[in-house]
């Protein structure tokens, strides 16, 4: 087992990452910039380095800090949390040439995925379904009409480095395409420095499920069943549960089984999550995170296993040790990303905790490095604490949740947990009779 992680992040991934690590007996190394001298995961780690100033490209986007850090500290592995470095390849491929391990899939793996258009390829011979779509990355103006011809309106026009929904834009008839596209390529090639882009149909009234799986690298992959994360806003989740209100046991069964199948084809190593559109009972394959997912503690409520501790193991070469049949599926859980902005406008609000108050009781988590007198920085993503609920039955999980959500304060700044009682108490989300669409209209004062 490793003796020393170091944790190429920040937030509440960062401390996620070191409790797996202090659990597991392994020291861990923290980096950060300026801003985040006094986070918790700073004061908790055994070691911390500074790494640069706050801007992320300067800090925790500068691969030689990252890797230094590792060197000077002796550190045996890196883990890359969430966003940041995690799907840069070139970062897992340099992880490896200074002698350390990078807790994640090998560096071909996360270029095929990180490529969407040849991700899609590679999902569709290893039996996924695509979303129907285009016949390659879109060449002009006039290959954006034959193809979208092709596919029927509407059409989706994404970006293939696409993350975080950006670069993405719907075009409903053939007069918005020209305009659609142009946006499209100009939000691509300012978020990834990449503008190529791709056709699909837009589906109009879909559900986002995806499911979580875990490989050896030697064909055995188990998973941990699905997340639903349909509530969402600009194309960003908000609200996840497992399992998804929406599936019957054939449908949760079959999506399982050919996730494993393409995955164990594949000889994928380590976490990573496939995303599926269902609409109409049918399932399409999006994209393949090959990372650790925001999401992920609501598979682990269900399942009991702690999934940032097994990425850990099998990334020291551990042996998987389990089957499909060992892993006991129990109740349902929900999660909350709270996020520090407005709850009706979204206006990022960063700045200081004034007071500080947790939920607690049966079945309640939470992940959060905030705590009375920390300062939000305004530099980085808004997510600030996810509230994460257990229950026997969704019923119960949704009681717990509005219960919980009640009980949590969080002074000085504002953030969503208004928008998530609204959520709670919504008639739609209770009955779980949603698709993608619905939390914008639900914000708009609809739905
Ligand atoms: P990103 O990598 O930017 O997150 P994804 O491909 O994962 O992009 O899609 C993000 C979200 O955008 C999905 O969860 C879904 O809500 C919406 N979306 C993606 N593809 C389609 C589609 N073909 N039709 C309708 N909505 C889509």
């Amino acid at each position: 087992m490793f003796e020393k992680v170091l944790i190429a992040n920040r937030g509440e991934i960062a401390l996620r990452i070191l409790r797996a690590c202090s659990e597991m007996g392994i020291a861990t190394v923290a980096v950060h910039s300026t801003a985040d001298e006094d986070a918790m995961h700073v004061r908790l780690a055994d070691e911390s380095v500074c790494i640069g100033p706050p801007p992320a490209a300067e800090s925790y986007l500068n691969i030689p800090a990252v890797i230094s850090a590792a060197t000077i500290t002796g550190a045996d592995a890196i883990h890359p949390g969430v966003g940041f470095l995690a799907e840069n390849a070139r970062f897992a491929e340099l992880t490896a040439e200074h002698g350390c391990v990078f807790i994640g899939p090998s560096p071909e793996h996360i270029r095929l995925m990180g490529d969407k258009i040849a991700a899609k390829k590679t999902a569709k011979e290893l039996g996924l379904p695509p979303v129907p779509g285009g016949d390659g990355p879109v060449k002009d103006e006039a290959d954006a009409k034959r193809q979208a011809r092709a596919i029927g309106y509407p059409v989706l026009i994404k970006a293939s480095a696409g993350g975080g929904g950006r670069g993405m834009k719907a075009a409903h008839g053939e007069n918005e395409l020209g305009a659609a596209l142009a946006l499209a390529q100009r939000e691509a090639h300012g978020a990834f420095g990449d503008a190529t882009v791709y056709l699909e149909r837009f589906l109009e009234h879909p559900r986002h499920i995806e499911v979580q799986i875990l490989g050896d690298g030697h064909g055995h992959v188990v998973h941990f069943g699905e997340r639903d994360c349909t509530p969402q806003r600009r194309h960003q989740k908000v609200v996840e549960e497992a399992p998804s209100p929406a599936l019957n046991a054939a449908e949760r069964e079959h999506l399982g089984r050919i996730s494993v199948e393409a995955m164990a084809k594949l000889g994928y190593r380590s976490l990573g999550t496939l995303e599926f559109l269902y609409q109409n009972g049918e399932f399409f394959f999006i994209e393949m995170n090959t990372r650790l997912q925001v999401e992920h503690p609501v598979s682990e409520m269900i399942t009991g296993v702690d999934l940032v501790r097994e990425q850990i193991r099998l990334a020291a070469g551990a042996p998987l040790g389990y089957a499909q049949s060992d892993i006991a599926f129990s109740g349902h859980a929900i999660e909350c990303r709270i996020n520090a902005e407005h709850p009706r406008n979204f206006t990022p609000a960063p700045g200081k905790i004034t007071e500080y108050h947790t939920p607690g009781g049966m079945g309640v988590r939470v992940e959060s490095g905030l705590y009375s007198g920390c300062r939000v920085p305004p530099y980085y993503d808004s997510l600030i604490a996810k509230l994460v609920v257990h229950g026997r039955t969704r019923n119960e999980a949704l009681m717990r949740l509005r219960r919980a959500l009640g009980e949590y304060v969080i002074g000085g700044i504002d953030t969503t947990l208004p928008l998530h009682r609204d959520i709670v108490a919504a008639p739609a989300f209770i009955d779980g009779a949603i698709d993608i669409h619905w939390l914008e209209r639900f914000v708009a004062g609809g739905g």
